[in-house]
């Protein structure tokens, strides 16, 4: 077992804080020492900071500890930290990131460097190569840190149902999204704008999702990634479920496997956290479920501790090749989830 990890988190009183300070409660590599968030939380105690939202009791030490301003500065007078943890709004990200990066491993969620050339956008399950580019970005930078990116909340369901589809040539792929109110933060969208509704509009989400699947599903040659060459085209919507993004995806393919082999394909996927028995890693990566009406939102967003991505209605589809529904927990593998499991992936390969 590593030597445990001090961390600090930035946006520690967000829906995406929240989610990192409750699934790092006992962890076997990481401590948090430091939270840090806007001018209007600093100074305070979290617990006055911050409005608690996760289904489990805030931790009694986390309640007492101040939070911190988002600079380096002030971090390092809040405690020491080996790394460091993000999930502020796109724009703050940018700066603060370099600012935290020159010095500290970051593991990001925003989406300000996700497609920086030199940064790694990372599924520890798809392409844990990928990590090598960071020895290129300090290189490059003259940097003592990093910045390592997540994906997109909706990319990251998306993309591991992808990934054991390479194998049959991906041409195309169209997605339409039913994603949750927690993807917005908090306090998010007004009440009055999704009750009894459903808005057919996220800003800047399909741009994302029709990007970064290719970056991660590229190949990195040592210096650079390829990105894999297939079209994609997203339309995104939020609807009235508080967690877990649904996704309806149609994919053309090169070959025309049966659906067996799909399924087969999809429940054999494994990877890197799985071979290396990573603490946050879900023993099975795709769980399929074969009833009619499954995957739900309700049901199924808690599978595999919210790690796993649920497929279903897996068919044949007469214009595309393949549509199957995907769902994953867009707060856990969608965004903390899947960031503390690249930090675990950064540590075991002595990066981080
Ligand atoms: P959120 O609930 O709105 O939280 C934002 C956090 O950033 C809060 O801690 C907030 O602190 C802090 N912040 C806001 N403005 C700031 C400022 N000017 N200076 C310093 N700190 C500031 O948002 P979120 O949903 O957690 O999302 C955070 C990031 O993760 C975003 O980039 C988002 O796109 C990404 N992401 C979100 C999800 C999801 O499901 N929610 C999934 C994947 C990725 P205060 O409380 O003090 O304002």
């Amino acid at each position: 077992m590593p030597n445990k990890r001090k961390v600090a988190i930035l946006g520690a009183t967000g829906a995406v804080g929240q989610r990192y300070i409750q699934l790092l409660q006992g962890h076997p590599w990481f401590e948090i020492s430091v939270l840090a968030a806007s001018e209007k939380s600093a100074g305070k105690k979290y617990k006055d900071a911050a409005t608690w939202l996760m289904e489990t009791e805030l931790p009694k030490e986390i309640a007492e500890m101040p939070v911190a301003n988002i600079d380096v500065k002030s971090c390092e007078q809040a405690g020491d930290f080996d790394l460091v943890f993000t999930s502020l709004p796109g724009d703050l990200a940018g700066p603060t990131e370099n600012e935290f990066g020159a010095l500290y491993p970051v593991f990001s969620k925003a989406s300000a460097h996700r497609m920086d050339k030199d940064v790694p956008l990372i599924i520890p399950e798809i392409n844990p190569d990928h990590i090598e580019l960071i020895k290129v970005q300090q290189k490059q930078r003259g940097w003592k840190g990093f910045i390592t990116t997540d994906p997109n909340c909706s990319t990251i369901g998306l993309a591991i149902t992808l990934a054991p589809l390479m194998q049959f040539g991906i041409k195309q792929v169209m997605v339409t999204t039913m994603q949750a109110l927690s993807g917005a933060g908090y306090p998010g969208v007004a009440s009055l704008d999704i009750i009894d509704n459903v808005v057919p509009f996220i800003s800047g989400e399909e741009d994302k999702m029709e990007t970064e699947a290719q970056k991660i599903l590229g190949k990195f040659d040592g210096k650079a990634i390829k990105h894999a060459d297939f079209q994609a085209s997203a339309s995104c919507n939020r609807v009235n479920v508080k967690d877990g993004h649904l996704e309806s995806v149609f994919v053309k393919l090169d070959k025309e496997p049966s659906i067996d082999e799909v399924e087969a394909a999809f429940t054999k996927f494994k990877g890197e956290p799985q071979k290396l028995k990573l603490p946050s890693a879900p023993a099975q990566p795709i769980i399929v479920r074969h009833e009619k009406n499954r995957p739900q939102p309700r049901y199924d967003r808690d599978a595999g501790r919210g790690q796993s991505v649920v497929v279903g209605r897996l068919r044949k589809d007469p214009i595309m090749t393949l549509k199957y529904m995907c769902l994953s927990h867009n707060t856990v593998r969608g965004a903390a989830g899947g960031g503390i499991l690249s930090a675990e992936l950064y540590v075991a390969k002595g990066l981080a």
